[in-house]
């Protein structure tokens, strides 16, 4: 058994340009010999991508516009991936959206509207793609989301989007348990933080780096690369025991007590 990919379709949402985390998963994916189907929320980051991927192994990507806040758009989307492409052997979900403005200060301030729209976009659109995919998963495969350990614990500024990780979390394990039973396995990665558009919402986030070299058994950042490889392996026969974790690619952060 190894890491090859050769002969296996996966879907990944959420490139925005090269700094993402999906990007690392794309890149990691090409290169076991995957072929790869692109989605994405607006026009603009269809054409990162679009440039992104002519630099990938593989040149026969395809390319879907989907907002997740959509149930259209997710049906539509997966029934032109099933129609265009057939059979699909797994899914990275790296879709997060969530007010900037309650990415700061005191949580109780959250807002209605805002908990809905980052549960929303952030959690909901998980299980929604999930069902959707599952129509083309018929030889099983794999499924993976991006969590952050403000889910589990309190990590200052995080806010809104700890309560949509925990959701996220939580979601993982019931769809992990409705799925196994069609060889299709959910798990989550919990990546340390990395500088990507959608983290510069966060406030003063280059602090919650400094503590990871400071803190972390590692004493360094985790980058794309790294979330990417352990994608890789969750994608791959190697994980074929594994379903419903939360698996943390973060330098070994989140064991450190105090
Ligand atoms: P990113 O900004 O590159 O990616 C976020 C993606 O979500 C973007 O491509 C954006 O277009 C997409 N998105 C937002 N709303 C959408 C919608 N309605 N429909 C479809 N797509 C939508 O940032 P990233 O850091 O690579 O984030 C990817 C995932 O990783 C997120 O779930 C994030 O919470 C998680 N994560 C990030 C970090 C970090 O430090 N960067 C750490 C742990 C987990």
């Amino acid at each position: 058994m190894n890491l090859s990919l050769e002969g296996r379709t996966y879907v990944v949402m959420g490139v925005a340009n090269k700094r993402s985390i999906a990007w690392g998963i794309a890149q990691a994916l090409d290169k076991a010999g995957a072929r790869l189907i692109f989605t994405y929320a607006r026009e603009r980051s269809g054409s990162n991508i679009k440039k992104l991927a002519e630099t990938l192994e593989n040149k026969n990507s395809l390319f879907y516009q989907c907002d997740v806040a959509s149930d259209e758009d997710i049906e539509k989307t997966f029934s032109a991936i099933k129609e265009d492409a057939g059979v699909i052997h797994g899914l990275a979900h790296c879709i997060a959206f969530a007010k900037t403005e309650e990415l700061g200060g005191e949580f109780i301030k959250t807002t209605r509207d805002g908990f809905l729209l980052a549960q929303n976009i952030s959690a909901y659109s998980l299980t929604a793609v999930a069902k959707a995919a599952r129509e083309s998963m018929s030889e099983g495969g794999s499924i993976i989301t991006l969590t952050y350990l403000g889910g589990e614990r309190v990590v200052r500024n995080y806010n809104v989007m700890g309560a949509a990780k925990a959701s996220l979390e939580a979601s993982v394990k019931y769809l992990a348990n409705d799925l196994g039973k069609d060889g299709i396995r959910v798990n989550a990665i919990s990546a340390g933080p990395i500088k990507t558009v959608s983290a510069k919402g966060i406030s003063d986030f280059n602090s919650v780096i400094k503590m990871i070299e400071e803190k972390s058994p590692l004493r360094r950042p985790v980058d794309q690369e790294d979330v990417g490889n352990t994608a890789l392996f969750l994608m791959s026969d190697l994980s074929k025991g594994i379903t419903g974790e939360n698996l943390h690619v973060d330098s070994g952060y989140h064991i450190i007590g105090m």
